[in-house]
C-alpha cells in the first residue's frame, strides 16, 4: 500500500519505516525542515536500537522518503496515519491543536478516497472532531473514512514492538476501513482487536494509566518495605508469578516519566472530569508517584546528611534504557532536585547526555560510569541501563570519596557490593 505518515518523531519514523520493511510505500513527512533534511541525509535524529539500519536499507529500496509537505504525501497515498505529538497543556488536557492543524491539512490536499488514521495517543473523541474538521475543509463529493489505531510500542524495544506487537488495536466505523487496516496489518500476523473508534482511543488511555497504576502499586508497596523491614524484590516475584497479576510493571525504583504516563494519565484524567467523572484512583497513582521522587532524594540526603557541597556520581538521564529521551524523566528531575539542595553533580548517560545538556545547568557532563564516580561522596542509578549493571566496583570503591551507592532502579546484588565493601542503599530493600 502507499502510505503517508504525519509527524515524524519516535513513533512516526518507526511506524513508518516498519510500513516500508513489510513492504509498503511510505512517505513520512515532518513540519521540522531540519529533521526531515537530516533525515534525507540518512542522518537518524533519534537513539532507537536497529532503526538506522532499517531507515537506510528502506531508503535505498525506494520504499520510504521523507518530506515536509503533507499535500504531496496525501496525493501520494491511500492511508495516511497521524503521529504528531499530542503534549499536555498546563491544565493537563491534550493539546491536540497539532492533530487539527494536520486533519485541515490532509482534507485539502485530498482529491480521492483517503482513510485517515489517528495513530497518536488522543482523548476519546478525537475521532469525532477530525472527521468534522475534514468535513468543514473538504469537497463535499470526496468519500473518507477515520479510523483509531492507537500505538503500544515501548521506546528502546520500539521496533520488534512494532513487529511483534502483543495485539492491534482498530477503531473503525466502515467495512472499507475495516478491511484496509486489517490487510496492511496481516503481515505482521499479530491478534486484531477491531472495535469502534471510541473505544480503541479509550483503550490506549486505559491501557498506559493501568501499567502506571501497577508502578505506582510496587512503589507504595517498596514504602511498606522500607519501614517493615519486607523486600519489595521478592514480594513483586511472588506476586508476578500469579498468572493474573503477572512480573511486568512490578519493578519498584523512582517512579515512572517519559513523554507517554504522566501526559496520558494528565488527559485521561481531565477527559473523565469533562463527562463527570472523578478518576480519583488515576489521581492517587500520580501522587505517589510524584512522592516517589522525593522519597528517592530524602533517602540521598539520610545517606549524606547535608546535600550541600557534597558531590554526586549519576548514572542515568534517560527515562529508561535503550533510548535518549529524556523527556519527563524521573532521572531529570532527582538531579535538579539535588542540585536545588546545593549538591554538584557529575553524571553519564550512554545515548541522554546530548538532549539533557540543553535543560540542566551546572552539571558536569562526563565520558563514562568511572568519570561521573570519580571523587564522589555518593553514586546514585537513576536509569537501568546494562551497562550500569557490569561495572568494575573495585576500580569504582578507589575512585570515590566514600564507598557508597543510593539505587533508585535495584540493579545490583547487594550482598555482592556489601562484601566489597560498599555500603548500598536501594528502594524497598532490607539493608544487610
Ligand atoms: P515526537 O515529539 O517524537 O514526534 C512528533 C512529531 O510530530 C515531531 O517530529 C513534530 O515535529 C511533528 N509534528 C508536530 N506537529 C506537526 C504538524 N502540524 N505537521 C507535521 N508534523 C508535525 O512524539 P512521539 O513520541 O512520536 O509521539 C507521537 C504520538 O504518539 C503522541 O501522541 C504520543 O503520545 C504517542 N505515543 C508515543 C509513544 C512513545 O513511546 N513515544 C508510544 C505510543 C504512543
Amino acid at each position: 500500500m502507499k502510505i503517508a505518515i504525519i509527524g515524524t518523531g519516535y513513533v512516526g519514523l518507526v511506524t513508518g519505516v516498519c510500513f516500508a520493511e513489510l513492504g509498503n510505500k511510505v512517505i513520512c513527512v515532518d513540519n521540522d525542515s531540519k529533521k526531515i533534511n537530516s533525515l534525507k541525509k540518512l542522518i537518524i535524529p533519534i537513539y532507537e536500537p536497529g532503526l538506522d539500519d532499517l531507515v537506510k536499507r528502506n531508503v535505498k529500496n525506494k520504499r520510504l522518503s521523507f518530506s515536509t509537505s503533507i499535500k504531496d504525501a496525501v496525493n501520494n497515498s491511500e492511508v495516511i496515519f497521524i503521529a504528531v505529538g499530542t503534549p499536555p497543556r498546563e491544565n493537563g488536557e491534550a493539546d491536540l491543536t497539532g492533530i487539527e492543524n494536520v486533519a485541515r491539512s490532509i482534507a485539502k490536499a485530498m482529491s480521492s478516497y483517503r482513510l485517515i488514521v489517528e495513530k497518536s495517543t488522543v482523548p476519546i473523541e478525537t475521532g469525532i472532531w477530525v472527521e468534522h474538521t475534514i468535513k468543514l475543509n473538504i469537497n463535499k463529493k470526496i468519500k473518507f473514512d477515520v479510523a483509531s489505531n492507537p500505538e503500544f510500542l515501548r521506546e528502546g524495544q520500539a521496533i520488534d514492538d512494532f513487529m511483534h506487537p502483543d495485539r492491534i488495536v482498530i477503531g473503525v466505523e466502515s467495512q472499507r476501513a475495516k478491511e484496509i487496516l486489517t490487510s496492511l496489518y496481516k503481515p505482521i500476523g499479530a491478534p486484531i482487536v477491531v472495535t469502534d473508534i471510541k473505544s480503541a482511543e479509550l483503550i490506549k488511555h486505559a491501557s498506559n494509566s493501568f501499567l502506571a497504576t501497577k508502578i505506582s502499586f510496587i512503589n507504595a508497596i517498596a514504602q511498606i518495605c522500607d519501614l517493615t523491614g519486607a523486600d519489595v524484590a521478592k514480594v513483586a516475584e511472588g506476586m508476578g508469578l500469579d498468572k493474573r497479576i503477572g512480573r511486568a510493571f512490578l519493578n519498584a525504583g523512582i517512579g515512572y516519566g517519559g513523554s507517554c504516563f504522566p501526559k496520558d494519565l494528565d488527559a485521561f484524567v481531565k477527559i473523565c472530569e469533562k463527562y463527570g467523572y472523578d478518576f480519583k484512583l488515576l489521581k492517587i497513582v500520580k501522587d505517589i508517584n510524584h512522592r516517589q521522587k522525593q522519597i528517592f532524594v530524602d533517602k540521598i540526603k539520610d545517606a549524606l546528611w547535608i546535600l550541600k557541597d557534597k558531590c554526586i556520581g549519576v548514572l542515568g538521564l534517560a527515562f529508561k534504557p535503550n533510548t535518549d529521551d529524556i523527556r519527563e524523566s524521573a532521572a531529570i528531575d532527582i538531579i535538579k532536585r539535588l542540585l536545588q539542595e546545593g549538591a554538584s553533580i557529575q553524571v553519564f548517560d550512554p545515548q541522554g547526555m546530548e538532549k539533557s545538556k540543553a535543560i540542566l545547568e551546572g552539571v558536569k557532563f562526563c565520558r563514562d560510569p568511572y568519570e561521573a564516580a570519580k571523587k564522589s561522596d555518593c553514586l546514585v542509578v537513576l536509569t537501568e541501563w546494562s551497562e550500569f549493571k557490569e561495572l568494575d566496583f573495585k576500580l569504582i570503591k578507589k575512585l570515590m570519596r566514600q564507598p557508597l551507592i543510593i539505587d533508585g532502579r535495584n540493579i545490583y546484588d547487594k550482598v555482592l557490593l556489601k562484601k566489597l565493601g560498599f555500603r548500598y542503599i536501594c528502594v524497598g530493600r532490607p539493608k544487610i
